[in-house]
């Protein structure tokens, strides 16, 4: 089996968007006085496909959703005509090819994540040539089925946040992550709104459920010290992203305090990137993202890693490639997972991308052992409100 072709496409929504009201979700932006529309930079409504074929007619599908353009340009250019006439079987090989073709420029950013999407597409692939799910190929079932956790809950007004949270109980999730509207130019006064939605949700949720708590960057260390202890009475399971995906010493120290664990990874690249994470003690938690950190392949050595040092894995976003890697690790005891719901951040676009998602049930989500490959096709009922460039 050869790889034979590699076709890339950008999908760009030009369908209804929900616009995001101000103070929803607190971000690196907020530091700067032209603040502009809240998470402006930061929605990304285009997404990246990779379908990798062979010549044996097997179509492996990877994506990517981080400067989708400009991961697809870096394909087309440089990685396609690294993979094309290679045996997909010879993964390693092809990763270490493309990671060491592109080093000086590659090893982090938009240039591992196109060459995290080739990846998935191989391990799509070989899941589709063994006639066997990707976990399977990853070391099999290591739980019955996925335990989720809600991830939206954006800032917003408190009765709103509540509702929505009780919609998750009554869906019967039992873990829960909200976002933080306000950072350290808001003030005290800012630090008591935190503080208020906090409260309002774990009111709803319950003192025996886990609320996890989000900062997507929009804090700073100083900030962020501040707000631990005062955080600390609900007991949210981590608080993530507290600072700048760069500042590994200022995650590190907040971390150490001990008071609430600190996750983070999401925005981290590459198996020595999350040594560095690990050997610092930044993180009780590590989120790497799949279509970001290196494929599936980069993904299962940092699992490794991680386990050696017991600090559990739960990749970000609720993807295929995540899941199944998820059932595959033991150390990855829960998944994260995206309500379904119109477009707003972006999160949501890979549901009107693909067709093939699992439905939590209960809380869980569970993986066919019988799907081979990822289990995703690209759907054709949006296809109208996309512009596809290709
Ligand atoms: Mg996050």
């Amino acid at each position: 089996m050869k790889i034979q072709s590699v076709r890339t496409r950008v999908w760009e929504w030009r369908g209804k968007t929900v616009p995001p009201s101000a103070n929803f979700c607190t971000n690196a932006m907020d530091a700067l006085y032209d603040r502009g529309d809240a998470m402006g930079s930061f929605r990304f409504h285009g997404w990246m496909t990779c379908e990798v074929e062979t010549d044996t007619g097997i179509v492996g599908i990877g994506n990517a959703a981080l400067a989708p353009r400009i991961s697809k340009q870096i394909i087309d250019t440089y990685l396609a005509g690294l993979v094309i006439g290679q045996d997909p079987w010879d993964y390693e090989y092809l990763w270490q090819r493309m990671y060491r073709s592109t080093h000086a420029w590659g090893r982090r950013g938009v240039g591992m994540v196109a060459i995290s999407a080739v990846d998935i597409a191989i391990w799509d692939i070989l899941g589709k040539a063994a006639g066997k799910p990707v976990f399977k190929l990853l070391g099999g079932r290591t739980k019955e089925h996925i335990p989720v956790y809600a991830s939206k809950l954006y800032s917003g007004p408190i009765d709103e946040m509540q509702r929505e949270a009780q919609s998750y109980v009554d869906q019967g999730f039992d873990m829960f992550k909200m976002r933080f509207g306000w950072g350290p130019k808001h003030g005290t006064a800012g630090m008591r709104e935190n503080l208020d939605r906090v409260a309002a949700v774990r009111e709803v949720v319950g003192p025996d459920r886990d609320l996890m708590l989000e900062c997507y960057m929009g804090w700073n260390l100083d900030y962020a010290r501040q707000m631990l202890p005062r955080l600390a009475p609900y007991r949210p399971r981590w608080l993530e992203e507290p600072v700048l995906a760069d500042d590994i010493a200022g995650y590190a120290e907040l971390n150490k305090l001990g008071i609430i664990p600190i996750s983070g990874g999401e925005h981290e690249f590459n198996l020595m990137g999350f040594k560095q994470l690990l050997d610092a003690g930044a993180v009780s938690y590590i989120q790497y993202d799949t279509n970001r950190v290196g494929g599936i392949t980069a993904a299962q050595k940092i699992n490794a890693l991680a386990e050696a040092c017991q600090v559990p894995v739960v990749p970000h976003a609720g993807q295929m490639h995540n899941y199944h890697l998820t059932m595959a690790n033991l150390n990855c005891p829960i998944s994260e997972y995206f309500p379904v719901h119109d477009v707003e951040v972006g999160n949501e676009l890979f549901y009107y991308i693909f067709e093939g998602d699992p439905e939590p049930e209960n809380g869980f989500i569970d993986l066919s052992d019988d799907t081979p490959g990822l289990g995703l096709t690209i759907s054709e009922k949006h296809l109208g409100d996309f512009e596809i460039l290709e």
